[in-house]
């Protein structure tokens, strides 16, 4: 017999999960049905493709059966199967990384923390919420040896040496308390109809049938042992919609999206014609896990006239819209298609842009009929949909109508065609700041101007808008230009501006002498209110908050590219500043003009200690 402790994480997970749970306890049955509807899938998939496996005569299905005395239930497939190796991977670690980031996300607090474990799929494990002890007994198709796990599903479980008819895996649940209102035919019937009435497999349940014959004293009891099917056993995505109820789909969705939750919504698409496929797509209410994980899981499964082929395929799908869950059956494609085959496969790449189309158009469905909804939709997933607008050139005019952004006039989230028609008649862009606080941004001094002639602007909060939202360029004939680069401020420029630019020079020339190579130029500006001063990138230069962003993405040895300082003409600093004759207060006051407008923009100062003091000695003359 051998033992092993499970990796501590399992340990973790499973403690959690028995705890935080309970109310949803009955999910264990899916959980485990969708694990033998999977295992079934693969074998089904290799009869047809492997020549060893052709041979096997396989008649898929799932049983299950109970037994009130002994407290136990069966759930048993004749599926693919594992052996030991697949154990030790599958029960024994955990697999898959958006368990672990889900486990590095707990906080400890066990309310908190049974939300999280809500949006995640808990599979296998779950049924520990029901049982004290589990055993596994399996036999991989093409093998001859079976295994035997077992495991209380607290630190250790064991792996030993079995026999086993067929392949196929069977579980055994050794029900604790909370697990016997289990062992009777209604509430599996019940639990089945529920939760994997859909299933692709039939599913069997064996019980005892009680009948009663004769009268009075002659009245006996007659048990009848009986094998029937309780589920439909048909591919959902098959059905025609009209007969499919909103809690079909839903319940769907959870056997094959590992989602406790209902999805956020769902598009079923039936192709007919050059090309003939269905597809059954759902978005979660929440993001998933692993959504920016290089190494997420994909979700989207490919079917062959039914027939499952891969749920590991990511080029199904756009990597944008990697949170998709749901099902791309083809009647077109041949069943053997290898990996390689499917990545330059011209049906699959029609299958895919008709249906990115489809995804997308309901999306702006939703954006127009459905404020509410896209609202949800909007704060899990814009940041994809701008990746999108980066990366999917042919889908760019629609998916530009479907992200959003903060801004300076509307509260809550703006869509650029609503920015458009906001616009001032003469106004000559789209203006948009960009940083990673909301709260900076807003306050930023570069915004002043444009808060005075009451120009709009975009606020621009998550990092990736530093890259997405130069590489827009233009929404419909309309430049967008950032107000923290040099150039966007000529907008705003008047000829007394220019005029005043032409008084300040000899001033600016002084403070250039005095900065050095600290800053690329000083200019009068034309975009400041209140403020004395403000920085802004040269219009080919990456923002400060890019430039933060790709050291953080370990481009550590980027040169510093050194901003441009811009003067407020009409501040009485500035002012004064004209007519200053001391050389240090006018050195002191210089720097501290460039060193203020780096610390509103959020930005470290390289010499604090000399900020410091220079405040202390402008601070004293003033006191
Ligand atoms: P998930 O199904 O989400 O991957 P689980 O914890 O439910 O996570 O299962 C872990 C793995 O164990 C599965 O991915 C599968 O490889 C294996 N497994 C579980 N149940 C079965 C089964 N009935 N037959 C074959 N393999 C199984």
């Amino acid at each position: 017999m051998s033992k092993k402790k499970f990796k501590t994480e399992i340990s973790q997970l499973l403690d959690l999960i028995i705890h935080s749970l309970y109310s949803h306890k009955e999910i264990f049955l899916r959980e485990l049905i969708s694990n033998s509807s999977d295992a079934l899938d693969k074998l089904k998939y290799l009869t047809l493709t492997d020549d060893e496996l052709k041979k096997l005569d396989f008649d898929p299905r799932i049983d299950i059966n109970f037994d009130a005395d002994a407290k136990t239930l069966t759930i048993s497939d004749n599926g693919i199967g594992m052996n030991a190796e697949d154990l030790d991977t599958n029960l024994g670690t955990i697999a898959r990384s958006g368990t672990k980031n889900f486990l590095s996300q707990l906080s400890g607090d066990a309310v908190k923390d049974s939300n999280l474990i809500g949006q995640f799929g808990v599979g296998f494990y779950s049924c520990f919420m029901v049982a004290d002890k589990v055993t596994v007994t399996t036999r991989r198709a093409g093998e001859d040896q079976a295994w035997n796990w077992q495991s209380d599903g607290r630190t250790n479980y064991s792996v030993d040496e079995t026999e086993r008819e067929q392949q196929g895996t069977t579980v055994v649940l050794h029900l604790n308390d909370n697990g016997t209102e289990y062992t009777n035919r209604w509430s599996i019937e019940q639990l089945v109809k529920k939760y994997s009435d859909h299933i692709a497999f039939p599913i069997f349940l064996e019980f005892d049938d009680t009948k009663f014959e004769g009268e009075g004293d002659d009245r006996k009891e007659i048990k009848e042992h009986k094998i029937e099917q309780i589920n439909a056993a048909s591919a959902l995505w098959k059905k025609p919609k009209s007969d499919l109820s909103n809690e079909d789909y839903n319940e769907f969705y959870k056997t094959i999206g590992h989602d406790n939750e209902d999805p956020m919504m769902h598009l079923h698409t039936k192709a007919e014609g050059t090309q003939e496929y269905t597809t059954l797509f759902y978005v979660p209410s929440k993001a998933p896990f692993d959504m920016y994980q290089a190494d997420y899981k994909p979700g989207v499964k490919l079917y062959i006239k039914r027939v499952f082929i891969t749920d590991d395929e990511k080029e199904l799908m756009p990597v944008y819209l990697r949170f998709l869950r749901g099902v791309i059956d083809s009647e077109d494609l041949p069943l053997n298609v290898s990996r390689e085959i499917l990545q330059q496969n011209r049906v699959l790449e029609a299958i895919k842009s008709a249906s990115v189309k489809k995804v997308l158009g309901e999306f702006k469905k939703i954006s127009d009929n459905n404020p509410e909804k896209y609202k949800e939709f909007i704060e899990q997933y814009n940041r994809p949909l701008k990746e999108g607008v980066y990366s999917d050139y042919g889908n760019r005019e629609s998916l530009l109508e479907l992200i959003r952004y903060k801004s300076t006039e509307e509260d809550g989230w703006t869509s650029l065609a609503a920015y458009k028609e906001r616009m001032k008649e003469d106004q000559k862009g789209i203006y948009y700041i960009t940083g990673d606080n909301e709260s900076t941004l807003r306050n930023s001094p570069l915004l002043e101007a444009y808060k005075k002639k009451g120009i709009e602007v975009l606020i621009m909060d998550d990092e990736i808008d530093e890259i997405v939202a130069p590489s827009i360029m233009n929404y419909k004939e309309t430049e967008l230009k950032a107000v923290n680069k040099s150039g966007s401020a000529d907008d705003l420029k008047t000829e007394e501006d220019e005029k005043k630019e032409k008084d300040l020079e000899p001033v600016l020339k002084k403070i250039k002498d005095v900065l050095g190579d600290k800053v690329k130029e000083v200019k009068a500006s034309s975009r400041l209110s209140d403020s004395p001063s403000c920085i802004v990138a040269d219009e080919d230069d990456p923002t400060m908050q890019m430039q933060q962003m790709m050291r953080a993405m370990g481009q550590a040895d980027m040169p510093d590219i050194v901003p441009i300082l811009e003067i407020n003409p009409d501040h009485a600093i500035v002012a004064k500043l004209k007519d200053a004759s001391d050389d240090a207060v006018f050195e002191d006051v210089s720097f501290l003009l460039f060193e203020q407008a780096m610390l509103v923009e959020g930005q470290q100062l390289k010499e604090p200690a000399e900020f410091v003091k220079r405040l202390n000695r402008v601070m004293e003359s003033a006191v």
